[in-house]
C-alpha cells in the first residue's frame, strides 16, 4: 500500500527526479479520455504504478488524460487529434458509446492502439481495437448458467434499456427449453416512480426474476421493489449490473430474499484496495475538504475502473515485450487528422496486445482469436444475513459454473428470525378486525387501515423488528376449499401462491385449513353462537297473581290446606280438652260438644290462611300446637307469595322465540343462515351431530340466506325475520353497538383466531412466542377491549342491559316449610292421642276401670265423624241420658 502512495506522491511532487530518470528511458505518451474523473484517476495512477513495476526497463508511460463528457463526441475527436500530434503510443477511452465510434475510426486510419474499458454491444472484431470489457454475449452466457444452475421454471426479466435487454438475450433462448420467460420493461412515466410498474409485475405472482438495469436506476429500483412488498423471502433476483456490489444493500439483506450477483472484482484484494486507496489520495489532493479518515471503500469502486488499470498494465506489459523481443525501441509519431498517415508500428502493438496475457485487478485478462476477452472468472455472489458472500465461481471459457453455496437460503437466512424482513400482510374488511380508517384526510401506506388485527400486526413488528405491508382480500373470503377444482380460495390462497406472507382476520383456525397453511397460537377465543333480535317482553297477564308460586307449589298448598284441616278435626276429637260443655252455667253437664267439625276445621285453617282468623279457638295442646305450625306455614307462604307478586309486578318478562340451536332447527318461522364458506357453515357442514346435520341441510337448500360479509348478516337480522349464526366475539362486537341484537344460546363450539402463513413458514415459531408474550402481558386483552367496548360507538348499549327476570317460586324454593307443616301436623295427631290416653288412664284409676275397655269405647266414638256430641258419662249408660236433650245439642 505504502507503495503505491509513494507512487502517487513522487507522480505528484517530485517533478525533479522523475526528468532526471526519464532521460534514460524511451517515453510513450498514451492519452486517456474520460467521462468519470475515477477513471481518469485510476488511468494515471496505472500509468505511474507500470513505470515503477518494472524500474530496469526502458520503457516510461506518459500518460495525458483529458475529461470528456459523456455526450461530447466533438470535443473527444478534437481531443484525440491534438494527442495524436504529440505523437501517441495508444488511446484510452472513451467509456462513451457516443464517441466511441469516432475515435475508433480515427485509430483505424491511423492504426493508433485503441483500449477500450466500456461495455460495447457492437463490438466487432476491429484492427486497432482492444476492449478489456468482457464481451456482453459471454455475460448473457453466465446469466443463462446460473437460471439453469438455479431450476428456474418461469423467469422475469425485468430491464430498462435496449442495452440491458441485450445483456441478457442468451435467455430468452430458454423458452425452446419448455421454459417460460417473460421480459417487463421498468417503464416510468413520472420520472424515477416504477412503483406502478413494479406493482402490475408483483401482480403477476411470479417470484423469479432476473433484474438488468443500469446503474443510473438500480437502487431505486431496489428501494422500490421493497416499497411494494417485493422484497420478501419468497422471491428470488438475479442481478446482472456486475456493479450493484457498490450499492448498499444492507437494507435488504435481513428480508430473506434470495438475491445473486456476479463480480468481476473482489473489493477485499489487496490491489484493489490499493488502488481505492490512490485514488482517495489524487482526489484529496486535488479537493482539499475531503475528511481526512474517511478513506474511499474499496467496494463503492466500479469494475470499469479497475479495468483500465488492467488495459494500462497490459499495455506497458505488450510495449515491454515487444522492445525486449525487437531488441530495438518503438517510437510513436506526430499525426495529423487531416492528413493520410498512420503509424506502422501501432497494429503491432495492437495485435500482441491481443495476444498478450496478464493477471490483472479483473482477473485474467486474455482475448480469444476474435479479440475478446475470454477465460475470465466472474464471482457469484448472495446477500445474506452477514452481506454477500461468495457462492460460486463462473468461468467464461469453460462456461463452468461451480457453487459452494453451502445450504438452502431459509437455513442460512436463520430460521425464525424476523427482524427487518418485510412482510405483505393481506387483510379483511371486517368489523372490527380490519377497517378504513376514519378521516377526512387522505391516507396512503398501512395508516389507511386500523381494527384489531392491524394493531395486533403492530404490536407483534414492534416486537420481532419487523416492516409489513397491508394489502386487502378484495372478495372478504377466509378461505374455503373447493373439492370439485382442488383448489383453495380466499385469503388462504393468497398465502398458499406466495402473493402475501401473513392473513390476519377473523380466521379461524380449522383442521381443514391446517392442511393447506401454517397458523401461530390463536390470539383470540371464541364458539359460534346464535345472533337474533332481543326478546319482546310479554303483555301483562289477567291472571299474573298466580305466577308468583309454581303450578306445584299451587297444588301442594291446596293439598296441605285439606290434610291440615282434617288433621285439625281428628285432633279435635281426640283430644278430651276439645271436648266442652255447652252451657257454662251447668256445672255438670250431661253432654260435651267439639268445636272442630269438619266444615269448622275448614273455616279455621282457611282463617288462617287468608290473614282473617275466625272465632274458633284450639283448647287442647296438640291442636294448638298443630295450629302454631299452620300459621308458621302460611306466614312464611303469603310473605313469599308477597315478595315474589312484587318482582313479577316490576319486572318484564321476556318472550324468547328461540332459547337454542335445537329450537332454532325446529321452527320453520324464523330463517337462518351464516356466512358463506365460512369457518361456522363448515362447523355444521362437517358435524355429525344429527341435530347439526339439519341445520347444515337447512343452509344448503336454501342458499339465498347465506351471506357474503358479516356485516350483511348483521343487517339481515335487523330487518328480517332472520339468526345468524356467527362467532361470538363477532356477537359481542355487534350486540355492544345494535342494542336491539343479542345472543342466544351458549356456545356450540370452542376455537380460536390465528395468523396464517406458508406451509413451512420459518417465521410461525417466532410469531407464535410473539403472541404468546402478548397474552401474558395483556396487550390482546387491552387490545380487545379497545376495539370491542371503546372505538367507533362501544358500550353504546351497556346502560341498556337487560334486568333480572323473576321466576316462579318452586317446591324447592319453599319445600322446606312444607316440611315443617308435615311434621308439625303428624306431632299434633299422636299428641292428641297421648291427651286421650292420658285422660282415659287418669279415669280408669279413679273408676277402677280396665283401661282398654274404655280406650276402645272412645276410639269407637271417634270414628263416628258425624256425632259432634258426646255424653258427659258415656262410661256409665247412654240408658240414662235424657235422649230429648241430645237431640236439640245435636241441631
Ligand atoms: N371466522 C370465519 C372463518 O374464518 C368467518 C366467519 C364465520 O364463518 O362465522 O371462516
Amino acid at each position: 500500500m505504502s507503495f503505491i502512495i509513494s507512487v502517487v506522491l513522487s507522480s505528484l511532487f517530485i517533478n525533479g527526479c522523475k526528468s532526471e530518470s526519464v532521460q534514460q528511458k524511451q517515453i510513450y505518451k498514451i492519452g486517456g479520455i474520460f467521462s468519470n474523473v475515477d477513471h481518469g484517476i485510476a488511468f494515471e495512477i496505472a500509468a505511474f504504478s507500470a513505470n515503477n513495476k518494472y524500474p530496469w526497463s526502458e520503457i516510461e508511460l506518459v500518460p495525458s488524460t483529458h475529461n470528456v463528457k459523456y455526450h461530447d463526441a466533438l470535443k473527444a475527436y478534437s481531443t484525440t487529434c491534438d494527442l495524436l500530434r504529440d505523437g501517441l503510443a495508444g488511446l484510452f477511452g472513451p467509456s462513451s458509446d457516443f464517441s466511441s465510434t469516432y475515435i475508433q475510426s480515427i485509430c483505424d486510419a491511423k492504426e493508433i492502439p485503441h483500449i477500450e474499458t466500456h461495455c460495447n454491444f457492437n463490438i466487432k472484431r476491429n484492427d486497432s481495437l482492444v476492449n478489456l470489457h468482457p464481451h456482453p454475449k459471454s455475460l448473457s452466457n453466465l446469466f443463462l448458467d446460473i437460471v439453469e444452475a438455479y431450476g428456474w421454471q418461469k423467469i422475469v426479466i425485468m430491464y430498462d434499456n435496449d442495452d440491458s435487454l441485450l445483456g441478457v438475450r442468451t435467455l430468452l433462448g430458454l423458452n425452446k427449453k419448455e421454459k417460460i420467460v417473460v421480459i417487463k420493461q421498468l417503464e416510468t412515466q413520472d420520472s424515477g416512480n416504477f412503483r406502478p410498474a413494479l406493482t402490475t409485475i408483483k401482480a403477476t405472482g411470479n417470484t423469479e426474476f432476473v433484474l438488468a438495469c443500469s446503474m443510473d436506476i438500480m437502487e431505486d429500483v431496489l428501494k422500490q421493489l421493497q416499497q411494494v412488498g417485493m422484497m420478501t423471502d419468497i422471491y428470488s433476483y438475479i442481478i446482472t449490473n456486475l456493479d450493484v456490489q457498490t450499492l448498499d444493500l444492507s437494507p435488504y439483506q435481513y428480508a430473506g430474499t434470495n438475491i445473486t450477483l456476479a463480480r468481476i472484482i473482489d473489493p477485499e484484494d489487496t490491489e484493489v484496495m490499493q488502488l481505492a486507496e490512490s485514488i482517495y489520495k489524487f482526489r484529496k489532493t486535488r479537493d482539499a475538504s475531503i475528511e481526512d479518515e474517511v478513506l474511499f471503500p474499496s467496494w463503492k469502486m466500479r469494475y470499469e475502473t479497475a479495468l483500465i488499470a488492467d488495459a494500462v498494465q497490459l499495455f506497458y506489459e505488450t510495449l515491454y515485450d515487444l522492445t525486449i523481443d525487437k531488441k530495438k525501441s518503438i517510437t510513436a509519431i506526430p499525426l495529423s487528422c487531416h492528413e493520410d498517415s498512420s503509424w506502422n508500428e501501432g497494429y503491432t502493438i495492437t495485435n500482441s496486445m491481443k495476444t498478450k496475457t496478464v493477471k490483472g485487478l479483473t482477473g485474467l485478462v486474455k482475448f480469444d482469436i476474435e479479440g475478446f476477452r475470454t477465460d475470465f472468472n466472474v464471482d457469484i455472489m448472495e446477500l445474506s444475513q452477514g452481506g454477500l458472500i461468495n457462492v460460486g465461481q463462473w468461468n467464461s471459457l469453460r462456461r463452468s459454473l461451480n457453487t459452494y453455496r453451502p445450504e438452502k437460503i431459509s437455513t442460512r437466512i436463520g430460521a425464525d428470525d424476523l427482524f427487518n424482513r418485510t412482510f405483505t400482510v393481506i387483510i379483511t374488511i371486517s368489523q372490527p378486525y380490519g377497517m378504513l380508517t376514519e378521516t377526512t384526510t387522505q391516507l396512503v401506506g398501512n395508516d389507511r387501515f386500523e381494527g384489531f388485527c392491524i394493531d395486533v400486526i403492530r404490536e407483534l413488528s414492534s416486537i420481532l423488528g419487523f416492516n409489513y405491508t397491508f394489502v386487502i382480500q378484495d372478495d372478504g373470503a377466509n378461505g374455503v376449499f373447493n373439492p370439485t377444482t382442488g383448489q383453495w380460495n380466499g385469503m388462504i390462497r393468497e398465502v398458499m401462491e406466495g402473493r402475501a406472507d401473513l392473513a390476519i382476520t377473523d380466521l379461524t383456525v380449522t383442521s381443514e385449513r391446517e392442511t393447506a397453511v401454517d397458523f401461530t397460537m390463536p390470539f383470540m377465543n371464541l364458539g359460534i353462537s346464535i345472533l337474533y333480535k332481543k326478546p319482546e317482553p310479554v303483555p301483562p297477564s289477567l291472571f299474573m297473581f298466580v305466577s308468583p308460586f309454581s303450578a306445584m307449589v299451587w297444588i301442594m298448598l291446596g293439598v296441605s290446606y285439606f290434610i291440615v284441616s282434617i288433621c285439625i278435626f281428628i285432633m279435635g276429637r281426640l283430644a278430651p280438652a276439645e271436648w266442652q260443655n255447652p252451657y257454662p252455667c251447668v256445672e255438670e253437664p250431661e253432654f260435651l260438644v267439639n268445636q272442630f267439625s269438619i266444615r269448622n276445621a275448614l273455616w279455621f285453617t282457611m282463617g288462617a290462611l287468608m290473614q282473617q282468623g275466625s272465632e274458633l279457638a284450639p283448647i287442647s295442646i296438640s291442636t294448638r300446637a298443630a295450629s302454631g305450625v299452620w300459621w308458621l306455614f302460611v306466614l312464611i307462604m303469603v310473605s313469599s307469595y308477597t315478595a315474589n307478586l312484587a318482582a313479577f309486578l316490576t319486572v318484564e318478562t321476556l318472550m324468547t322465540s328461540f332459547k337454542d340451536i335445537e329450537e332454532l332447527a325446529s321452527q320453520n318461522e324464523i330463517k337462518f343462515g351464516a356466512k358463506k364458506g365460512g369457518a361456522t357453515a363448515n362447523y355444521f357442514r362437517d358435524s355429525n351431530l344429527s341435530i347439526y346435520q339439519k341445520v347444515w341441510s337447512y343452509m344448503v337448500h336454501h342458499p339465498e340466506l347465506m351471506v357474503d360479509t358479516n356485516e350483511e348478516g348483521v343487517r339481515r337480522v335487523e330487518n328480517e325475520n332472520y339468526a345468524f349464526l356467527m362467532e361470538s366475539t363477532t356477537i359481542e362486537y355487534v350486540t355492544e353497538r345494535h342494542c336491539s341484537l343479542a345472543q342466544v344460546g351458549g356456545l356450540l363450539d370452542d376455537k380460536g383466531y390465528a395468523i396464517a402463513m406458508k406451509k413451512e413458514s420459518p417465521y410461525r415459531n417466532g410469531l407464535s412466542k410473539a403472541v404468546l408474550q402478548m397474552q401474558e402481558r395483556g396487550i390482546l386483552t387491552g387490545l380487545k377491549i379497545k376495539w370491542w367496548k371503546e372505538k367507533r360507538g362501544g358500550g353504546n348499549c351497556a346502560a341498556k342491559s337487560e334486568g333480572s327476570e323473576a321466576t316462579p317460586l318452586d317446591l324447592q324454593n319453599v319445600g322446606g316449610v312444607f316440611l315443617v307443616l308435615t311434621i308439625g301436623t303428624i306431632l299434633g295427631i299422636f299428641g292428641s292421642f297421648a291427651e286421650l290416653a292420658w285422660h282415659i288412664h287418669q279415669k280408669c284409676k279413679k273408676e277402677r276401670k280396665p283401661f282398654k275397655e274404655k280406650f276402645l269405647n272412645e276410639m269407637r266414638f271417634f270414628l263416628k265423624f258425624k256425632q259432634q256430641v258426646k255424653e258427659v258419662e258415656a262410661e256409665s249408660s247412654s240408658e240414662n241420658s235424657n235422649p230429648a236433650a241430645l237431640d236439640i245439642l245435636r241441631k
